[in-house]
């Protein structure tokens, strides 16, 4: 092996590690020539220290979800180091309602675990059942809650790091409040790996709410969709979730899945928590919201019946597999009160370049899933797809938006980064990168062009 880092029990060489670990759900590839699966943080400390001394690239991985290709290696030589073994639920203190936990817990598991003990942390991305809670740091994931509850990053206390020459600290407080010196816990959320280890994280949790309901609203049009959303916001209603689905997502789900969704015009998932008597209240308002625009609405009664909607909504990715082999995917954010022109200008798009492109999204907060159907293994179709991102990324930020809200940068979102940052803005994040990372092998080749 070339690396030299053999003698180490949790590393491996053989050719179906390697395999499975050389790519993540951007569809990129490249196999790391080493995969290390840690059970501590010494076991990693140990490692990272031998790595650094070879400048061997470190690449560091949750469970692959990702859609940048952020944990996919760049390099030759590469290792990829897993977290799927440091997956302890640490501490959960009821008292003080934070809880610490090891990077490689699934999100789904800690929420559930929760749960149980009358207990909630709302950031709830689709792949809640696959990712990981460090995965979820270092990418700033946020989830269909965010709406109501805000995203990971406003969860996040505080971190314990490895830094790339094996340096272990810690960052943030474990309290409601913290401000001394800079705040290198939020540094780190959304870093994607690029500066440091995350190996624990003191989460902020909180109290489940009384009572959760779901509602399922149908509109014959995309447009008067948006246009209760906005109304919706205006009305100093917050829903806990508020998703929407365009006709083409409806299409696909409902092939893949036959849960009776419609399949035209639009859907809107709308879950409202807190008080009973708050939510009933709520139920009456929204409702008499989306009628006024010709909306449909039913509510799932049972736990159940919620979760089959979610199942719907979470299977949209995978149920787009099915209609092309390539899915261009993109998630903007536009400000709340501009999803309406936004979506008006992806239809545009749409019909100026013939592509089947599919919309779906968290309306609530902006941030719509943009998704281009195509062919990697047609140059030309490919091609003529990805020059549709340019139209996509101009006509979000000429709105006030960002490229992204919450997949990231990676390796497939770096050619556009400068549309939106500008010079200053990318050297001070260089400079950054390189404090953390002088000698450069903290997942190399990411984000920046
Ligand atoms: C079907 C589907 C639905 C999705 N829905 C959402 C959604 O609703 N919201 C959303 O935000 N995202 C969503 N995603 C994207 C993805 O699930 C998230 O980005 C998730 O946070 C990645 O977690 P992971 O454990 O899979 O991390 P990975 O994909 O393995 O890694 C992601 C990044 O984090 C870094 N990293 C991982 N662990 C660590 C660590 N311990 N220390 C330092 N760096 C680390 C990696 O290097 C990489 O850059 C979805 C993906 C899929 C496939």
């Amino acid at each position: 092996m070339k690396t030299g880092l053999s003698n180490f029990p949790c590393v491996s060489t053989k050719p179906e590690d390697i395999l499975v670990y050389g790519y993540d759900s951007s569809m990129l590839e490249k196999q790391p020539i080493a995969v290390a699966r840690p059970t501590d943080v010494g076991e990693l400390v140990e490692l990272v220290r031998a790595a650094y001394a070879k400048n061997i690239a470190l690449i560091p991985r949750g469970a692959g979800t990702g859609t940048v290709g952020g944990s996919v290696p760049v390099e030759q030589s590469s290792v990829v180091i897993s977290f799927e073994r440091m997956n302890r639920i640490l501490e959960i203190d009821k008292e003080n309602m934070v809880a610490v936990v090891e990077p490689g817990v699934i999100n789904g598991v800690f929420q559930r675990t929760l749960k149980d003990q009358g207990l909630f942390y709302p950031p709830d991305p689709a792949s809640l059942n696959f990712s990981t809670l460090g995965g979820n740091v270092a990418t700033g994931a946020g989830g269909p809650r965010a709406v109501k509850y805000g995203v990971t990053r406003d969860y996040v206390l505080g971190l314990e790091i490895v830094l790339p020459d094996g340096t272990v600290t810690n960052t943030g407080v474990r309290t409601a409040k913290g401000v001394v010196g800079y705040d290198l816990t939020r540094l780190i959320v959304g870093s994607e790996g690029t500066l440091a280890f995350v190996t624990k994280i003191t989460l902020k949790i909180l109290p489940e709410p009384e009572t959760v309901v779901t509602l399922v609203t149908t509109f014959d049009s995309i447009s008067n969709s948006a246009q209760t959303v906005s109304k919706i916001m205006a009305s100093g209603i917050v829903p806990r979730t508020l998703e929407f689905m365009d006709k083409n997502s409806l299409k696909v789900v409902e092939s893949y899945k036959h849960s009776g969704l419609p399949t035209s015009g639009a859907m809107l998932l709308i879950e409202l928590d807190g008080p009973t008597f708050v939510v009933n209240r709520e139920i009456e308002n929204i409702s008499a919201i989306c009628k006024s625009f010709a909306g449909e609405v039913q509510i799932a009664r049972s736990e159940a019946a919620a979760e089959k909607l979610w199942e719907a909504r979470r299977s949209i990715s995978p149920a787009l597999y099915r209609i092309s082999t390539t899915k261009i995917n993109q998630d903007i954010v536009v400000p709340r009160s501009s999803v309406p022109e936004m979506l008006l200008r992806l239809d545009e798009i749409a019909e100026k370049t013939g592509l089947f492109i599919v919309n779906f999204g968290h309306a609530g907060d902006g941030n719509i899933h943009v998704n281009i159907m195509t062919d990697k293994s047609d140059p030309e179709k490919y091609n003529h797809a990805t020059a549709a991102v340019d139209d996509i990324f101009r006509a979000t930020l000429e709105l006030n938006g960002t490229i992204s809200g919450e997949h990231g940068v990676g390796l497939k979102k770096k050619p556009y980064i400068e549309m939106e940052l500008d010079e200053v803005v990318i050297s001070l994040m260089k400079h950054i990168k390189r404090v953390f990372d002088p000698a450069g092998i903290m997942n190399p080749g990411k984000i920046f062009p």
